[in-house]
């Protein structure tokens, strides 16, 4: 790549991140990283309406957790350069001096009319069977700069009247765009609508404040969602315009529902029982809780190498990917056009294996703190027990039911599993079982495990007569790793109790 490399992420603060725009933060930090460039972080806060109260913090503690930090952006303790600030709101000052250049080569103009008059435009012609849109089709119609005397204009101006600044759409001519991973595009400018740039409010609309700040930025490449496509015509006429270079354009493929039909939404993830939302939210207004991959016991890894598939392959079989494989092996030319669809059942697979790789000193640590019962258990105990349980588990709040038999005798007996287990001939097996280990000096796993299996072969018992039974008096159930690592692990004496806590149901 020639140029430096500088990519943005520019979210709105008008509520929590979607993962799906962690997806997009995510392709750009890739790009960013593999071209040695820079990955910014922008907030694009230019409408007051829809701004939300906590987002822009949401926004950056999602982007930390998920280790995909920003090298410029809001926020102390970061870079701020020469191109900051990061926050729309407090770049307001620039914008206007762009619309009116534009306004001065004859790209935009002043509109007046009222949302009541368009409004009775867009009935009107719905009436007809017709769309309204607001191009060279009836400007000269409305209310604006085009059609009024300059002297009309200004007195307007003057007098303070509310107008909007609005882009000329060229007539008649055919835009050739390109997307890195769509190809070429080519638009008719005819069906594009002259849209607003700015307001009386002295507020840019994202259209100029996108464009304005992308340029100022030096972005070299913008990666964003494919709900962005349809902007992309007025993106370029606005450089156009202006007379600068673009940036390349990459749009990502939308993420599907687990169906395969239509958007994941916002609200799929509490229909339909999984989070969509990186961290947990609370909603400002309504108190309403929405779940999020950290609270629900997610690995980062799993989350971002779960994200990096949506939409993207390496063209191999490999599946797991670091941050730093991820960064290695990732090309935009290899995203997909296609929607990508959302299968929560992936990510606990990538939980699990992530899980495997988390060292069982950090999973026991929050194992005890999770678990009120092991408060006094020593913790290279819950570290060993999580070491021969891990394997059964995708996250830390399956490590319970999947130990307290290493903590507390079994208070009860799975049924199924006692009628199974339990059978004429226990008792007298039972009985000289504790003969045997009751005469072991050596309780470690290797020698009990000898010990017992010679006298199974010697007196030809039959494995499971005396192991389902072992392992019930344990466990409770038929379940768990190694039974001789679980009578390793509870100790001679515990073991012992539990087989005959069992002798007494028979
Ligand atoms: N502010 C837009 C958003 O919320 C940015 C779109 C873009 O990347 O151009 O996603």
């Amino acid at each position: 790549m020639s140029k430096t490399v500088r990519v943005r992420f520019a979210p709105s603060p008008t509520g929590p991140l979607h993962i799906g725009g962690i997806r997009t933060a995510l392709f750009n930090y890739l790009f960013a990283k593999k071209h040695n460039g820079c990955f910014i972080l922008r907030i694009e806060d230019t409408d007051k309406n829809r701004y939300v109260d906590g987002a822009e913090n949401y926004i950056v503690n999602a982007l930390n957790w998920c280790g995909i930090p920003f090298d410029e952006g809001p926020g102390s303790g970061v870079k701020v350069g020469e191109f900051g600030p990061y926050r729309q709101s407090e770049r307001k000052h620039l914008y206007k001096q762009y619309a009116e250049q534009l306004i001065a080569s004859g790209h935009a103009y002043y509109a007046f009319d009222s949302a009541e008059r368009l409004e009775a435009h867009r009935r009107d012609h719905e009436a007809k069977g017709k769309t309204f849109i607001y191009n060279w089709h009836n400007r000269l119609k409305l209310n604006n700069s085009l059609s009024l005397t300059a002297e009309t204009v200004k007195t307007k101006l003057d007098n303070g009247d509310h107008y909007v600044i609005r882009f000329k759409s060229p007539q008649d001519s055919m835009l050739h765009l390109k997307d890195t991973i769509r190809g070429a595009i080519k638009i008719d400018t005819n069906v594009l609508d002259d849209k607003v740039l700015f307001k009386s409010d002295g507020m840019p609309t994202y259209h100029l404040a996108n464009i304005v700040d992308d340029h100022l930025m030096e972005i070299s490449h913008v990666i964003r969602g494919e709900e962005w496509l349809p902007s992309l015509p007025l993106h370029q006429l606005l450089y156009d315009a202006f007379g600068w270079e673009a940036p390349e354009f990459a749009h990502l493929p939308l993420i599907l529902k687990p169906t395969g039909k239509g958007k994941l939404s916002k609200r799929d993830g509490d229909k339909l029982g999984f989070p969509v939302f990186p961290l947990e939210w609370k909603d400002p207004k309504t108190g309403e809780l929405s779940m999020g991959y950290k609270q629900e016991g997610y690995f980062q890894e799993a989350v971002i190498n779960f994200l990096a598939f949506l939409g993207w392959n390496p063209g191999t079989e490999q599946e797991l990917f670091s941050l730093e494989g991820l960064i290695n092996a990732f090309e935009l030319e290899k995203v997909n056009k296609a929607g990508a669809r959302f299968d929560p059942d992936k990510i606990k697979w990538f939980n699990h294996h992530y899980m495997q790789k988390q060292p069982n000193d950090v999973l026991a640590k929050a194992f005890k703190n999770s678990h009120s019962e092991l408060k006094d258990i020593d913790i290279n105990y819950i570290s060993m027990v999580v070491g021969l349980i891990k394997e059964r588990a995708t996250f830390i709040s399956d490590f319970w039911s999947l130990t307290h038999y290493f903590f507390n005798a079994p208070t009860q007996y799975d049924e199924k599993a006692s009628k199974k287990a339990l059978k004429e001939d226990t008792k007298p097996i039972l009985e000289e079982l504790i003969t045997l280990i009751d005469t072991l000096k050596d309780f470690q796993i290797e020698p009990l495990k000898t010990v017992v299996k010679e006298w199974i072969t010697t007196k030809e018992i039959g494995f499971g007569k005396v192991m389902q039974p072992l392992r019930l008096a344990l466990v409770g159930a038929l379940q768990g790793p190694d039974v001789f690592a679980i009578m390793f692990m509870i100790g001679k004496a515990e073991s012992l109790k539990r087989i005959e806590n069992v002798l007494k149901l028979l």
